[in-house]
């Protein structure tokens, strides 16, 4: 639909007027009293309304006063003889009328008003069509930001569960051929082996439902409710997740100072650590298990808790070390998301905290740290 002026007089003669000016350049309506003028604003999308003040009924101000209301966007023009310019001049005080041409207004000069109006409408259209469309994107962006995080933390436990349930089922038919062999020996230490690998599996199994739950109720606790947490446990946690992986990708290097605690939320916190470790194990990949070191360092020193992962790797380039944190960057493409990061740097910020990436002293590759606000109470500070 197309963008309309429309022009509101009560004398015919003074619209034919208007509309052989404008009618060529805009697509125009006519109205013979307010009335008539706020059912055509109903019906059609009006950018700029011309209307005379001496009207019987309603006045030219009391009509734009009532079109500001129900059609605010819409650019009302006034046309007022010199005796009422007072009240045009009110009327633009009070914003109710955007401008006021005196009469009797020249063709030339009424269409250069109408035009700037129309642009001005047109303007402002496009800019809340494209403000809509940024909060559109913004929400797409956010919802696939929690999505792929939320999908990021439970990959670990979902192939924790089924590693587990392999072995399981192996065992099992280990522990069936040791029954038949009568072989009671082999049966026990069958039954061992079983029962610690479900075990291990229903551990993964209480981390997707501990992650479900700590969704839920993210979603109605409001930030400031969340727990005090002690960076250790944390820590536990994540290695408990990573453990395989880790194990096989070379040494762990972990180093307590303290017993640093933070205010924050346990399962985004591991979540941190487990894409740090992660990232570790990955850029450790190149070099022989035997040599390759992952250290993880938590302390305090009062006022900063810090936890930092380091590695042997190759280290984050310089000119990289801001981009990595962006969502989407990443230099794994078909195994990474590029999303880890810019997660962690989020969940650090919103606790008041940081995570920061540079060259590590001892090993050589990047450390990562991430500093939170120290809860008091947090015992030996870190030498
Ligand atoms: P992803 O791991 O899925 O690529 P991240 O956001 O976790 O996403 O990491 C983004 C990028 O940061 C990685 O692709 C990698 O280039 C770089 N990076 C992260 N951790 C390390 C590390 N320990 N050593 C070297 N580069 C790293």
């Amino acid at each position: 639909m197309s963008v309309k002026v429309l022009f509101v007089d009560d004398e015919e003669g003074n619209l034919l007027v208007s509309e052989a000016v404008c009618g060529d350049d805009f697509e125009v309506l006519t109205a013979r009293s307010g009335a008539a003028a706020l059912e055509m604003l109903r019906a059609y999308e009006v950018g700029v309304i011309v209307c005379d003040q001496r009207m019987p009924e309603m006045s030219g101000v009391e009509l734009l006063e009532k079109v500001q209301v129900e059609f605010p966007d819409c650019v009302r023009l006034l046309v007022t003889a010199y005796s009422d310019i007072g009240a045009a001049i009110d009327a633009i005080n009070r914003g109710q009328v955007r401008r006021y041409l005196k009469k009797p207004w020249e063709p030339e000069e009424l269409k250069a008003e109408v035009a700037d109006a129309l642009d001005r409408y047109l303007t402002a259209r496009r800019l809340r069509e494209l403000e809509r469309r940024l909060i559109q994107t913004e929400r797409v962006y956010a919802l696939g930001i929690v999505a792929a995080g939320i999908g990021h933390e439970l990959r670990n436990p979902i192939s924790w569960i089924t590693t587990n349930l392999q072995h399981s089922l192996a065992e099992l038919a280990e522990l069936g051929k040791a029954l038949q062999a009568q072989d009671i020996t082999l049966a026990a230490g069958k039954v061992d082996e079983l029962g610690a690998a479900l075990q291990d599996a229903s551990m993964g199994a209480e981390r997707v439902a501990e992650i479900v739950s700590a969704i839920q109720l993210s979603m109605v606790r409001p930030p400031s409710e969340s727990e005090v947490v002690d960076l250790e446990e944390v820590v536990q946690l994540a290695l408990r997740l990573v453990e395989g992986e880790l194990r096989r990708a070379g040494r762990l290097d972990l180093q307590v100072s303290g017993s640093p605690r933070v205010r924050g939320s346990r399962t985004q916190l591991s979540q941190i650590v487990v894409n740090l470790l992660i990232n570790a194990i990955h850029a450790v990949a190149k070099v022989p298990p035997a040599q390759a070191v992952i250290a993880l360092r938590i302390g305090t020193d009062g006022k900063l808790a810090s936890l930092e992962v380091a590695d042997c790797g190759p280290g984050v380039p310089e000119q990289d070390r801001e981009r990595i944190f962006d969502p989407f960057f990443t230099t794994k493409p078909g195994v990474g998301t590029g999303l880890g990061l810019a997660i962690s740097r989020r969940i650090a910020a919103e606790l008041g905290g940081a995570l920061e990436v540079e060259r590590d002293g001892q090993l050589g590759g990047a450390v990562f740290r991430l500093s939170l606000p120290a809860h008091p109470g947090a015992s030996q500070e870190l030498s």
